[in-house]
């Protein structure tokens, strides 16, 4: 039976984790827990798996939540809350992270710090602080698995002598508005946004998917994973997401992971990797149902959100930090109409081209980039 703690319980990857749990009683236990302030998805789950602790984002919510509970658990609060939930339980555990932004960044490496392998969701906590973790990472050996699906099907194709592997390929959809030249995204709405073509998920990586910053983030998530160089990860359009990355050997061969578009397959794989249990039939991929698959050539003029991301990523130090904090002030202004879409990419390139880059930032300076980085960002549209 393994102890499983998770960080946005109520978000898209947190009920689909879930729902993982649900589905396995006998593998796994939830001990603790974290959301926002969404008690009424939260509650159902709460009384179904009975955590003894919880935090979620305000007192309010405490309040709330302690009022509807027929049991009675630990409740703490806030950023504390988080770091509390990252602490509870033993060494070997497992904590999930599924927040959504650089808010992940300070339980994750409290929960390293107490011996907890973590399967991480947050990529923002990657991006931001990919130096520290993956040192913590090492002084602690615990571990770090993907649970982002282009990262898990890399960790799933990934075999024998890294000097062996030639190149990461990463799949991108192409999000909401793959089909549009970058000159017809002038007027775009929100709601079409948040209309993604394969994957629902929450509202900020969705826009991410069609800004492509999405695939930005993932490939400086993915060189701190793997620890492969920049110029070693490739990005290709694949519009039916049915391959979900790729790893390419020195000898040319391509290891490709398939399936559904299902982010519980790859959840469900960190919690038990490199063990597998079965999902049912109704799930899994037809192969003569996803018929032909494509592949394109990424075009970084058009997508420059990507372009801004992986340069970032090789500038390195607190760059990648300023990327992440600027898109998502510039995203949250998207998402409440204050912006319209093509200003996100330039909101983020020029609070690029703003910051003087620290070249190993600690993490009191990347949480002061952080605010720093939200506050400019959020002056630019007054
Ligand atoms: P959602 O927006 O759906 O969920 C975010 C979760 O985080 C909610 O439970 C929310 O709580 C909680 N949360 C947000 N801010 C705080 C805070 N300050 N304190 C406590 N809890 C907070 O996000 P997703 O599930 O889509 O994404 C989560 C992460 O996983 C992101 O980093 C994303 O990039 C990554 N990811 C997501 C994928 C997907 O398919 N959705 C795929 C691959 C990666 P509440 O709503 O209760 O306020
Ligand atoms: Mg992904």
């Amino acid at each position: 039976m393994k102890s499983i703690h998770l960080l946005g319980a109520t978000g898209s990857i947190g009920e689909q984790t879930l729902d993982v749990l649900a589905n396995h009683p006998e593998e796994f236990k939830l001990v603790s827990l974290a959301y926002g302030r969404n008690t009424a998805t939260a509650l159902p789950y709460i009384e179904k798996f009975q955590p003894e602790l919880i935090s979620v984002q305000g007192t309010e919510t405490a309040h709330e939540l302690r009022g509807l509970l027929t049991y009675h658990p630990e409740i703490v609060t806030g950023k504390e809350g988080l770091i509390a939930v990252a602490e509870a339980g033993s060494p070997g555990d497992i904590l999930v992270n599924a927040v959504m932004g650089s808010v992940g960044l300070p339980p994750t490496l409290k929960a390293m710090e107490s011996g907890k392998d973590i399967a991480i969701a947050n990529k923002e906590t990657l991006v931001t602080a990919g130096h520290i973790v993956t040192e913590l990472q090492r002084k602690y050996g615990v571990k770090l698995i993907p649970v982002d699906s282009e990262h898990s099907a890399i960790y799933q194709c990934l075999h024998g002598d890294a000097k062996e592997v030639e190149k990461l390929i990463l799949t991108a959809s192409g999000g909401s508005f793959r089909d549009k030249a970058r000159k017809d995204l002038q007027g775009v709405t929100v709601k079409e946004a948040l209309n993604h073509p394969n994957w629902s998920m929450g509202a900020k990586i969705t826009v991410d998917s069609a800004t492509m910053m999405n695939k930005g983030l993932e490939v400086i998530e993915a060189h701190w994973l793997f620890g492969v160089d920049y110029d070693d990860i490739d990005v290709v359009l694949h519009k039916e997401s049915i391959v979900h990355s790729m790893v390419e050997y020195v000898d040319g061969s391509i290891l490709a992971h398939l399936g559904t578009p299902d982010m519980r397959v790859p959840i469900q794989y960190a919690l038990t990797q490199p063990s597998r249990l079965a999902i049912p039939g109704s799930r899994r991929l037809k192969l003569w149902e996803a018929g032909a698959l494509h592949f394109e050539k990424m075009d970084y003029e058009r997508f420059r959100a990507l372009k801004l991301a992986i340069q970032a990523g090789r500038e390195g130090g607190s760059a990648p930090a300023v990327l992440n904090a600027a898109n998502e002030q510039a995203v949250a202004m998207f998402l409440e109409d204050r912006i319209r879409f093509l200003e996100i990419d330039e909101f983020v390139e020029r609070a690029l081209e703003e910051h003087e880059t620290l070249t190993a930032p600690s993490l009191e300076e990347i949480l002061e980039i952080d605010q720093k980085t939200r506050s400019s960002v959020a002056d630019y549209s007054r």
